[in-house]
Order: structure tokens, then sequence, then C-alpha cells
């Protein structure tokens, strides 16, 4: 048994934090830590991770020493154990209302109201980013700069950005916010270039004291870009202001400069996983709840068996349902919800990119047939549908160049290096083509 007056040493250090700080905050780095053992020369504290460590000694050293046996030199005498990593079950906060708009730091700070970390589901696939994203929000600039998070699509990258970015905003109330997209960052610049108010706009950057950006991928082939971007980058960091950057990749894989790589490398590089079995039905019970929406578990591993590695699938899934059940007014059985989600379910697993589905999304997209971007037409606008059709084969398909190049109606090796080539430069000028074929990435990535 515990001695009582050390585990009331304890106790009593939980009361204080539990009355000082915010309940997501004590929810998610005090509550997970476990009292392991003691003695009257020092106790054992179980975190699940070492930023909750540091997050515990950063904050409360002065007041542990109140509470539990101190070093000689003073200093509180906690020994800490990690947790192993996938022992415990995915952990659910339960939501807490969204509080009100408040007016943002900058006049342009989007952030979508729903992803806070509160509505974050933790399981071991993401628990690692979620924590490295907490310790970054409860101490922008002191950690892990920048905060690298890539993944795949539609795993929550986006949402913990934004959880960073409300957490913040509530709680350093002083600091400078701007979450953008890649794609904005690039076009503010042209704009800026444009108007002749770069310095205005370098100056706005880089007076910034957090800068979240999503999808760094998009930076790639857009070389003009990159030097302001890591100039940018550099100015922050040097300053100590944190950066967070989301991407589809691990730095070493995008195609960018090895100055940029090396930058995005500096700091913590953490990886977005699929959530497991357990999390998806954690994350489709806490969606379904949210649109009340009543769902057995049976029904909720259902769909977690069936669709398993996209969350927005997950969460398209759920609103079909809802669509349903307030329509039809009926219960959600096996059978109902099968047969609701028939297309889905049957089209997801066996999903894969193909240069058949390129084709097939770029004509749509293009406007233009199927047989066109297998022939042979020079009519301009098939031939630019037809090397953008090779440029996405060439950049998503992991095959020769020469397989891939036949199954455009037996074209050779160097047309598709040639299309690729034309396509990469022409995406440098042309903002509607590369908007176009952005579309075509995501409906292929996502539907
Ligand atoms: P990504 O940026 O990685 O493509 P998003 O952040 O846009 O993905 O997430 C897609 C959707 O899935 C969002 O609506 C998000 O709220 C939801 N989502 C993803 N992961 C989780 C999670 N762990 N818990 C709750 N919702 C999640
Ligand atoms: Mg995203």
């Amino acid at each position: 048994m515990l001695d009582c007056a050390l585990k009331n040493g304890w106790l009593q250090f939980l009361e204080f934090a539990k009355a000082k700080c915010a309940r997501a905050e004590f929810d998610n780095w005090i509550d997970p830590i476990r009292l392991i053992s003691y003695d009257e020369n020092e106790i054992v504290l179980e975190v699940p991770n070492i930023f909750v460590q540091e997050y515990l000694l950063d904050n409360y050293s002065d007041i542990l020493r109140e509470f539990v046996p101190l070093q000689s030199d003073g200093e509180p005498a906690i020994v800490f154990q990690i947790s192993a990593p996938a022992a415990s079950p995915p952990k659910v906060h339960l939501p807490s209302p969204p509080p009100p708009e408040q007016q943002s730091s900058s006049p342009d700070l989007r952030l979508n109201p729903l992803y806070r970390f509160e509505h974050f589901i933790e399981g071991p696939s993401n628990q690692f980013v979620k924590s490295a994203a907490l310790g970054v929000a409860a101490r922008p600039g002191k950690t892990y700069n920048p905060l690298f998070i890539h993944g795949g699509v539609g795993l929550g990258k986006t949402h913990l950005l934004h959880g960073i970015g409300h957490y913040v905003k509530e709680n350093h109330k002083k600091l400078k916010i701007q979450a953008i997209t890649t794609e904005a960052f690039i076009n503010d610049i042209i704009d800026a270039l444009r108007s002749k108010s770069l310095d205005r706009l370098k100056r706005y950057y880089r007076s910034l004291d957090l800068l979240l950006v999503d999808d760094i991928q998009f930076l790639q082939n857009r070389q003009n870009f990159e030097e302001e971007f890591c100039n940018t980058f550099e100015t922050l960091i040097h300053q100590n202001k944190q950066i967070v950057i989301t991407s589809d990749k691990p730095p070493s894989q995008l195609k960018l400069s090895e100055r940029v790589v090396a930058r995005m490398e500096w700091g913590l590089v953490a990886h977005m996983g699929i959530p497991d079995l357990e999390t998806r039905v954690a994350i489709i019970k806490h969606k379904a709840e949210n649109k009340n929406l009543c769902l057995t578990s049976q029904v909720a591993f259902f769909i977690a068996e069936h669709i398993y590695n996209n969350v927005r699938q997950l969460e398209g899934a759920i609103n079909r349902l809802c669509a349903y059940a307030r329509f039809q007014n009926a219960d959600l059985t096996i059978d109902t919800v099968e047969r609701v989600l028939n297309e889905l379910v049957q089209s997801l697993p066996q999903k894969k990119i193909t240069v058949d589905s390129i084709i097939q999304s770029v004509a749509q997209a293009f406007e233009v047939r199927v047989s066109d971007l297998r022939g042979e037409s020079r009519q301009k606008e098939i031939a630019i549908a037809r090397q953008v059709a090779m440029y996405l084969a060439k950049e998503t398909i992991e095959d020769s160049l020469a397989k891939i190049a036949s199954s455009f109606g037996g074209k050779t090796h160097s047309t598709l290096l040639h299309a690729w080539k034309k396509i990469t430069e022409r995406m440098q000028s042309d903002d509607m083509l590369r908007k176009q074929i952005q579309m075509v990435q995501r409906n292929l990535e996502i539907t």
C-alpha cells in the first residue's frame, strides 16, 4: 500500500493542478500520469511519452517541491518511466462545446472550428504526433521547431495543425498566428509581386509568432517560391518563432532543394499513421454522437472494418448514414448500413491508382474523351490533357516509364518524359492548369 502521506502529496498536487489549469490542459497533460511507487527519497511516475514529462517539469517544478520528496540539490526527486506506447486504448475526450468564435489574432486566420484537440481521437497510430502537437502548442518556439507532420491523405494532419492554432489562440493570446495552405502562400507571393508589395508581405510573414503551413508538398516543382519560403522559414526559426508544417510525404521524399529538406528536418519529424480498428470505431462513435446519430457498436465495427485507410471517408460514411436515417426515419441495422454504404464499401478496399483511373479522371476534368487521351490527335486541348495524364502517371505510379508509356496507346518512354517536362514547366506559370491538376490529384486520392 502506498504511504498515505506521500500518496496524499501527489493527490494534493493533482488537486492543485486541476484547479490551476484549464480542463483540456489537465486532461491532456496531467491526467495521463500514473503514480507507480515512492519512498521517502523519490517518487516514480509513469508518463505516456517524453512530452508529458517535459511539460510537467517545465511548468510545475517549483510547485512540485511542495508536494514530493526532494533531491539533495532541492529539485523534486521524480523518476520517470515511459509507458509502453500501444498499451492504452484509444482515448476519447468528451466533446466540449466550441467556444464562441473570438476575434482572431490576425485578420486572415481561418481555423476550422471543428478541428480542435478535443475532437481528435487518439490511438496508437497518432498518439505520438498528437503529443508533439500539444507540446508545441503549449510552448510555441520552445520545443521542436519546426514540427513536421507527415502522413497519408485524410488522416488528420490538417485537423492537428488547426488544433495547434486554436490552442495557441486561446492560451497565448498575444501571439500572432497565421495558418495557411502552401497554395495560398504561393498565391500571396504572386499577388504581392503583381501589386509590388512583396516587402510588406515578407514583413508580415516574418512578424508572426506561429506559422502553420499545410500541404508543403505543393511547393514541389515551384522553384521560384522555394527560396522565398526558405528565407521566411529561417528568419522565423532564428527568432524562436514556431513553425508547423504538414505534408503527404516525409521531408526526404519531397522533391525540394537540399536546403529546404534539411531545414524541415531540423526539428521533429512525426508520422501520422492509419488508425487501427479500435481507434476507427472510437472516431466513428465520436462523429456519430456529434451528429446525434445513434449507432450500435456492431454497426460502428462494421463500418470500421470496411473503411480503413482514410478518416475522411469514415466521415463520408457517417454523413450518408445520417442523411438516410433522417429521411427514412429508419433504424440503422447492418443490412441497411450495408445497403446505404454499398458503393463506398465495395469500392474502397480495392482502391488503387492506375493509368486507367488517371486517364478517366483527366478525361473528366478536361472534358475530352478517354479514347482521345490514348490516341494521336494533336488538337491543342487534347494534347495538353494527354500530357497532363502522362505527367500524373509518371508522378503517381511506380512502374517503368516504358510500361506506363505503353498504356497510353503504345507511346514511347521519351514521349512520356517529354510530356512530363512540358507540364512541369507549364505549371510554373499557368495557375489555372496547376489548379486543374491538383483537382485531379485530389479526386484520385479521395474518391
Ligand atoms: P489530412 O489533412 O491528413 O488529409 P484532415 O485533417 O483533413 O486530413 O482530416 C480529414 C477528416 O478526418 C477531418 O474532418 C478530421 O476532423 C477527421 N479526422 C482525422 N483524424 C481524426 C481523428 N484522429 N479524430 C477525429 N477526427 C479525425
Ligand atoms: Mg490536409
